[in-house]
């Protein structure tokens, strides 16, 4: 019998991907459900940017890309990183990808072997660890409660830490906690990863304009570690280009070199269109990510303050991304009817085809207890998501 590869069975379906996906084919049936499962800007591409994508069309930028980029967009890609980090990388130090996806998957095939470890703070993105697992390698999972807003400390982390440790993957802000680490924070996790300069340091920053109260900080401007950190960052989210499917890396070059070896087996160059959009993008007027960050301020204070009317919905206020990941396990062991809701799966698939409003339970976020919810979505939509929300939870006893 023929059957899938082992490592592939082992693999979980990305449950952002899989819930958005079961929202559409209800959508299609003709069921009015309001999908706050995936994270993805609601906004439109700004015109400059599809602008320069047409014009890169009529240009004949239709043949295979260099595999690590064109040179003028990895140019850019070290200008941003100067301009808003105050990192100084070189093209040589840079890689586009097919979305920030590939560049986390690239460095984790690059730097894990079979049974090395991969440190993550809990709760995480739903794609690290599968990334872990695919390169045969263990995910290790500190966890970090709602009293530290969701943030790893120092002491955590050492503990954490043993001779197989590899690689440390974070984000902030965070997708799925919307919590952000402050500079201080960076520097106390940073003068550990000093002591362990075998230990790669996988930053994913792409959510680093959405943030709002403070500036998001990079654990790439600490000197000590530079060698050791690498910097995840695309354009899906900063200027809504979540189709364009454009990430990079910035790193030490031997792994940019490893990178680009598994690139040019693999999916060669990412697509030539993109590339030209991305570098108007990073070039061109920055002033929409103002724009957007401003709305989904309104938005994030319009979900809190439903949230907050629902009695057993707990949470801390994000301070930046596009989630909210309220703690609802006050309802497991409660009653709807005659169904009792066990955890959150159960919980987010009751709202999907009671309340039909999609969420994404956190469980493969690893935060069993809680709900993700994007309010990356219009106020009139999200308004009458948490009025669905209120009312179901209201028949749980
Ligand atoms: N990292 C995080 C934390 C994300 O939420 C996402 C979701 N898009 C990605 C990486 C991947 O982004 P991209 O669209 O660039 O592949
Ligand atoms: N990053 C988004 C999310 O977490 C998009 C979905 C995905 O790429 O998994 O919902």
């Amino acid at each position: 019998m023929i059957n899938i590869s082992d490592r592939l069975a082992a693999l979980s379906i990305s449950a952002t991907l899989a819930m958005n996906q079961r929202s559409r084919e209800m959508i299609s049936k003709g069921i009015d459900v309001i999908n706050l499962s995936i994270g993805e800007p609601d906004f439109d591409t700004p015109e400059h940017i599809k602008e320069a994508a047409i014009k890169a069309i009529h240009d004949n930028f239709t043949h295979y890309p260099p595999v690590s980029g064109f040179m003028d967009l990895r140019e850019a890609i070290t200008l941003k990183l100067s301009r808003d980090n105050g990192l100084r990388y070189s093209p040589n130090e840079v890689i586009v990808s097919t979305g920030a996806k590939q560049s986390l998957a690239n460095v984790m095939l690059s730097v894990l072997n079979p049974g090395d470890e991969a440190l993550m703070p809990a709760p995480y993105w739903v794609s690290y660890p599968e990334m872990v697992k695919l390169a045969e390698a263990i995910p290790v999972i500190v966890p970090t409660g709602i009293d530290q807003n969701y943030k790893i400390n120092a002491e955590q982390l050492e503990a954490y830490i043993t001779p197989k440790t590899k690689l440390f993957i974070f984000n902030s802000p965070s997708n799925p906690s919307g919590q952000v680490y402050s500079r201080d924070e960076l520097k106390a996790l940073a003068e550990v990863f000093e002591r362990h300069p075998n230990i790669i340091v996988l930053s994913d920053e792409i959510y680093e304009h959405i943030t709002y109260q403070n500036k998001h900080e990079s654990i790439g401007q600490f000197d000590s570690i530079r060698k050791q950190v690498v910097i995840i960052n695309g354009m899906s989210k900063a200027y809504a280009m979540t189709g364009w499917r454009l990430g990079y890396m910035a790193g030490p070059e031997w792994l940019v070199k490893s990178c680009q070896k598994l690139q040019g087996q693999y999916t060669s160059g990412a697509c030539a269109i993109s590339q030209k959009a991305a570098l108007a993008a990073l070039l061109g007027d920055q002033s929409a990510i103002k724009c957007m960050v401003k709305v989904f301020k309104e938005r994030r204070d319009l979900v809190i303050s439903y949230l907050r009317e629902i009695p057993g919905f707990e949470g801390e206020i994000p301070q930046g991304a596009f989630y909210v990941l309220p703690d609802v396990s006050a309802y497991f062991g409660k009653k709807v009817g005659d169904k009792i809701i066990h955890n959150s799966d159960e919980l987010s698939m009751h709202l999907l085809t009671e309340a039909h409003v999609a969420t994404v339970s956190g469980k493969p976020f690893g935060a069993p207890g809680c709900l993700r919810l994007s309010y990356a979505s219009s106020t009139k939509v999200l308004s009458e998501a948490m009025i669905r929300i209120k009312h179901e939870m209201e028949k749980v006893r």
